[in-house]
């Protein structure tokens, strides 16, 4: 097995210490290619939460009082710590996520460059003068911090997801209390060690780890609380809407990156070869395990013999294994729920008419492993059509003509991503126009950056990560109404 990095600590990050749980139990974390233990972490419960939020609270008045400036050097400083120990972070991530270590380094950079980009933008929250109502008053508006923020974090990017709630709540001058995944709490604790190894102040960045069933409760902690005034979530559209109905009680924010249902779709006038490498990418990444993987492939028809052939003589191609092994491009799926819930979607299509063109069952590596599968003759009667696969499953469909393919894009309660390939710029811009989705890819099916606003419409979610707007939503505006100031005489 590969060595763990020698900054990481197994225990709490809280108010600038490592912690253990107050009942002292712990959280056995698992690679999920081999089932083999990497080590515990300790399961909170509601009074360490309760601890976190007071250490980022004390923590607060000094951290929003300094200039964006300072804020920015502390940021700069833990986006090179993670850039020097890239390589550590990247393995860490391949142990207990599974992804190949050559989508883990790249997931490292992303996650770091959440704290470049916010560090800058930090020092951007400009106001406004606005004129005034009256001689005698001025109009000033400012952007200040919430306070005590909770950030809630899935599994399937252990690192991005991570810096890109803290990044640009930190650079408000907010602190953090962080709830990352239960199966993968590693990556969280190893950017923590970072935070303390560059002189993040105590307080203005926590970690608190928990069980599944911890969850619940760890959630609860924070939004019962009346100090934490915003909870940042990324995970399943049930969990978000539950959060968000829990934090009506004290009207605390939420920001939700939800479930998708990505639709994406090949017109006959694209250029073949690009939209056969887009889709294998935007579906095969991470196992199929992202929230803006392809998960309904559309294909005109007149094109969609020839591109299923290629592109499952791609999929025959890809490498399954333990992610750290050289040459591996498919890793484990995260767990045997994640697992259950493909071959009962699979199954469920066969049923109802689909075909296999290849894979279709359990990888022979065994564990938890799922074979790359090409299914056709996917419709809106097969649940796969309307749930997130969550897999390496390409499940096709076919379509007439442009409207059609709108149409079936749309149908869906979702609205995160939506991908097309095209090359006609009238088609480009009504297609672009039409799809309800916060995330349009045309002609790429990589479309993540720190430098975009991510996030999505309908049950997708609530708010925009990343970008210039990706700061807003973690400030609030004052209004300050400056009147007496009288009139020249
Ligand atoms: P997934 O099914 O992909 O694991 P979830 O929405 O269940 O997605 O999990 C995303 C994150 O939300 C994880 O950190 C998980 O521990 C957390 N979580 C799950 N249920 C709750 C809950 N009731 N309250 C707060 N956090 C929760």
């Amino acid at each position: 097995m590969a060595k763990l990095p020698e900054f990481l600590k197994m225990d709490c990050y809280v108010g600038g210490a490592w912690v253990a749980a107050g009942s002292a139990e712990r959280l056995d974390v698992v690679d999920p290619a081999t089932g083999e233990s990497l080590g515990s972490v300790p399961r909170m419960g509601a009074s360490d939460t309760q601890a976190a939020i007071a250490a980022a609270q004390a923590a607060h008045e000094d951290w929003s009082g300094r200039t964006a400036g300072d804020r920015a050097r502390v940021l700069n400083a833990w986006a090179s710590a993670m850039r020097d120990h890239a390589e550590d972070l990247a393995q860490l991530m391949t142990l207990e996520q599974g992804k190949p270590l050559s989508e883990a380094r790249v997931e490292v950079e992303y996650a770091a460059s959440f704290f470049s980009w916010f560090a800058e933008e930090g020092r951007r929250l400009y106001g406004d003068i606005i004129p005034s109502h009256r001689q005698d008053a001025r109009i000033l508006v400012t952007r200040n911090s919430l306070g005590v923020v909770g950030g809630i974090t899935p599994w399937n990017f252990p690192s991005a997801m991570v810096t890109r709630k803290a990044a640009p709540a930190l650079a408000a001058g907010n602190c953090m209390v962080l709830k990352p995944a239960e199966a993968t709490p590693l990556s969280a604790l190893a950017i923590a060690s970072l935070a303390d190894m560059v002189g993040v102040p105590p307080g203005v960045f926590n970690v608190v780890t928990g069980g599944r069933e911890d969850a619940p409760v760890i959630g609860k902690a924070m939004i019962d609380s009346p100090l934490v005034r915003k909870i940042g979530f990324t995970g399943s559209t049930a969990v978000g809407k539950q959060l968000m109905r829990d934090c009506a009680g004290d009207l605390t924010k939420v920001s939700l990156e939800l479930g998708g249902n990505a639709a994406f779709i090949v017109f006959e006038d694209a250029d073949f070869d690009a939209a056969l490498e887009g889709v294998q990418i935007c579906k095969f990444r991470n196992a199929g395990q992202t929230c803006i993987a392809a998960n309904r492939i559309l294909v005109q028809e007149s094109i969609h013999d020839s591109f299923v052939a290629a592109l499952t003589a791609k999929a025959e191609q890809i490498r399954v294994g333990h992610g750290l092994d050289a040459g591996v491009s498919q890793g484990p799926l995260i767990d045997t729920r994640g697992l259950e819930k493909v071959e009962l979607l699979v199954a469920d299509a066969l049923e109802k008419g689909a075909t296999i063109h290849t894979g279709g069952a359990r990888h022979a590596a065994g564990g938890t492993y799922y074979q790359p599968t090409i299914l056709t003759g996917v419709t809106s009667a097969m649940d796969i059509s309307h749930q997130e696969v969550f897999g390496p499953v390409a499940a096709i469909g076919s379509f007439r003509d442009e409207a059609e393919a709108i149409a079936m894009a749309n149908d869906t309660p979702y609205g995160l991503a939506g991908y097309f390939y095209s090359r006609d710029v009238g088609r480009i811009f009504r297609v672009a126009d039409a799809l309800k989705t916060g995330i349009v890819g045309v002609n790429t099916g990589l479309i993540s950056t720190e430098v975009a606003p991510f996030g999505g419409v309908k049950e997708s979610g609530i708010g925009r990560e990343g970008s210039k707007y990706g700061i807003e939503d973690w400030t609030e505006l004052k209004y300050i109404c400056l009147a007496g100031l009288g009139a020249v005489a």
